[in-house]
């Protein structure tokens, strides 16, 4: 049976014989999505694959979501209007907190440009009891375009990429994000350490 917007009435949430703190207690951490914003080349994957690499190094799970990885698959059928980039988020979030219920430290890094759209992923999680880090790499645009690491710049001020964020499609900072990460001058590893500290003050490393 379907209801009025199309979706089955029958379906229901399957609870498992696993807890949250059963999780905790084997993978000795908490389970938690650290959500990386800022402009393209602002350094998002290149610190979420570091903290990845540390914690992993020191015994924990974790995983990172990519933009790009995440936009060959899972939303390889979106573009880059508002809808679309609400409706890449919002599936995203979806996902994170899936890994999050399954114990990981879920590391998103997408420019995710509105705030609406990193405030519902964080009320995604918030409702569910959920630890949502928002981390804001505040890296400025003239810094962004010299690195350029992929080109895209150059394409979008060539005018071969349109709603391209930073050049001609507007990015929204967070106002309150729980770490601002400033990389101009600054290392990798010192950027994800700061990370990974928080993730310790905070209580995720540990059962
Ligand atoms: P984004 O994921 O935000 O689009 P990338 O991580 O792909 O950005 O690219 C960032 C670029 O900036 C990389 O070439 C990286 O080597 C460089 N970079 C320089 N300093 C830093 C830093 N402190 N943190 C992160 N990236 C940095």
């Amino acid at each position: 049976m379907t209801n009025a917007s199309g979706k089955s009435d029958n379906v229901r949430w399957h609870h498992g014989h696993v807890t949250r703190d059963d999780r905790r207690g084997l993978m000795k951490q908490s389970g938690c999505t650290i959500w990386f914003t800022g402009l393209p080349a602002s350094g998002k994957s290149t610190i979420a694959f570091a903290v990845e690499r540390l914690l992993f190094e020191a015994g924990h799970a974790a995983y990172v979501l990519d933009g790009d990885n995440i936009r060959h698959g899972l939303c390889g059928n979106l573009g880059f209007s508002a809808d679309d980039r609400a409706e890449n988020i919002r599936r995203i979030g979806e996902v994170a907190r899936l890994f999050v219920d399954a114990g990981l430290i879920t590391l998103a890094s997408f420019v995710s440009p509105y705030r609406a759209d990193r405030q519902l992923v964080r009320s995604l999680h918030e409702s569910a009891g959920m630890s949502f880090i928002e981390v804001f790499v505040d890296t400025p645009v003239d810094a962004c375009e010299a690195r350029d690491p992929k080109g895209l710049y150059k394409q979008a001020r060539a005018g071969e990429i349109s709603q391209f964020t930073g050049v001609n499609d507007p990015y929204e900072p967070p106002d309150a994000a729980e770490l601002v990460i400033h990389t101009v001058g600054a290392k990798v590893d010192d950027c994800a350490r700061c990370v990974v500290e928080l993730l310790g003050q905070r209580g995720v490393l540990g059962a």
